[in-house]
């Protein structure tokens, strides 16, 4: 049976279980093979691949360690009060990134839109209840933004009610203060595009009271990130879990002030009265997030640090050679800061894409990130132990055969 005649064969599936029995290598759950062998994304025919890009939601982010894993597997046999894993596990997190209260959230993403509500109402519960209609409400409703720092990602922000006000230089900050103005927000990873650095975005709000919130989703390492936005006197910090820190995917932190982050989690489950229902953590996310932080916290990151070195050197030189104008090892300056190989080639005939599409389609298949015309980026922070040399020999063989 060819693989389009069993995927058409899909659509009859609920009538023909006899038939579907035959197709697939299981019929019943009593027949079905120990999960621990079965490969499902061989069985669904999902492309598995090995990662020397990043941490990118489309590529499922990052692997969780073994200890997450773990971890998510012992929690999910008990239950508990939501609520109360939440308040135990923000104190130790507080305690770690040295804020005053913490609460995981089911990502950076959520975890802005949480900490934004919670200014926005703080504890009033009959606030809570109105967003996103902040009309009418008495409640504050504009966001202040540098032009450079705006993203799609604002919407986090905007699916509070309020709305987006962009500004470039202080005296535009000055201007756009007025009594509806609720945050004054700061995206971190285009800290260098604007024109107003942390502190004194900080001081403006400081000076006109009104709260600060950054982002800084994708930046540890290095690991001092954790707390240093706090020390600068941000109001509240929200980072993802499942990038560098290799927690659930599904999970992050919003970290900050204690009055900000209790009017948070009244727009969190298992409370369903608010516009935070559906970004739900559950104990294993909750745990594993803790988990993960408290050994990103403890391990040792110079050691770390060494090999990504080397394994990018390895990289590197296999991808060394006439035909390739130049290989260059950076640090990308804010995001993701890791040994970053670029390979570039002069060719004008062979485009980038091509080369991450044979890399994507050989075997075993390789993700890169294409950069302009004829380069491409890659990273070996999110690999596993070995494949360095797996990606330095393909890229080897395929940069011969295709620059010649
Ligand atoms: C990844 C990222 C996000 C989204 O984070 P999630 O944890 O996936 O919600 C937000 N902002 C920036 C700058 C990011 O890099």
């Amino acid at each position: 049976m060819k693989r389009r005649d069993i995927i058409k064969g899909l659509t009859v599936l609920p009538f023909a279980g006899g038939i579907a029995g035959s197709i697939f290598p299981y019929q019943s759950v009593l027949g079905a093979p120990s999960p621990v062998t079965r490969d499902l994304f061989k069985e669904l025919g999902v492309r598995t691949f090995i990662n020397a890009a990043g941490t990118y939601t489309f590529m499922t982010g990052s692997l969780m360690h073994d200890y997450v894993i773990d971890t998510i597997k012992t929690a999910s046999k008990e239950f508990c009060l939501l609520d109360d894993l939440q308040d135990k596990v923000g104190e130790k997190i507080a305690a770690m990134v040295h804020a005053e209260a913490a609460v995981v959230t089911c990502g950076a993403f959520s975890g802005l839109t949480l900490g934004l509500a919670g200014i926005l109402t703080g504890t009033d519960v009959n606030k809570v209840k109105l967003l996103p209609q902040l009309e009418g409400s008495g409640m504050k409703s504009e966001v202040i933004v540098q032009k450079a720092h705006s993203i799609d990602y604002n919407h986090a922000l905007t699916n509070t009610g309020c709305k987006m006000v962009e500004v470039e230089t202080v005296a535009d900050v000055e201007k756009a203060i007025n009594e509806k103005t609720a945050m004054m927000f700061f995206l971190n990873i285009e800290a260098d595009k604007g024109k107003i650095m942390h502190e004194e975005w900080v001081a403006l709000a400081k000076k006109n009271k009104i709260p600060t919130g950054i982002d800084i989703a994708a930046d540890v390492p290095p690991v001092s990130n954790l707390w240093k936005f706090h020390e600068l006197g941000f109001d509240f910090v929200v980072i993802s879990g499942g990038k560098a820190i290799r927690g659930p995917q599904s999970a992050g932190l919003l970290m900050g002030k204690k009055d900000i982050i209790a009017g948070a989690r009244l727009h969190m489950p298992p409370r369903g009265f608010n516009i935070g229902r559906g970004m739900k953590v559950n104990k294993e996310e909750v745990l594993g997030m803790y988990v993960a932080l408290e050994h990103y916290l403890s391990y040792d990151h110079d050691k770390e640090w060494k090999t990504w070195e080397n394994n990018i050197a390895v990289i590197e030189n296999a991808a060394k050679s006439d035909r390739v104008d130049t290989t260059i090892i950076f640090l990308p300056p804010l995001g993701n800061i890791t040994p970053t190989l670029e390979i570039s080639w002069s060719n004008p005939g062979v485009k980038s894409k091509d080369l991450q599409e044979k890399l994507r389609y050989g075997s075993p298949s390789i993700e890169v990130m294409s950069h302009q015309d004829n380069s491409i980026i890659i990273t070996v922070w999110v690999m596993k132990q070995g494949e360095e040399k797996i990606v330095a020999r393909r890229l080897k063989e395929e940069l011969t055969a295709i620059l010649g």
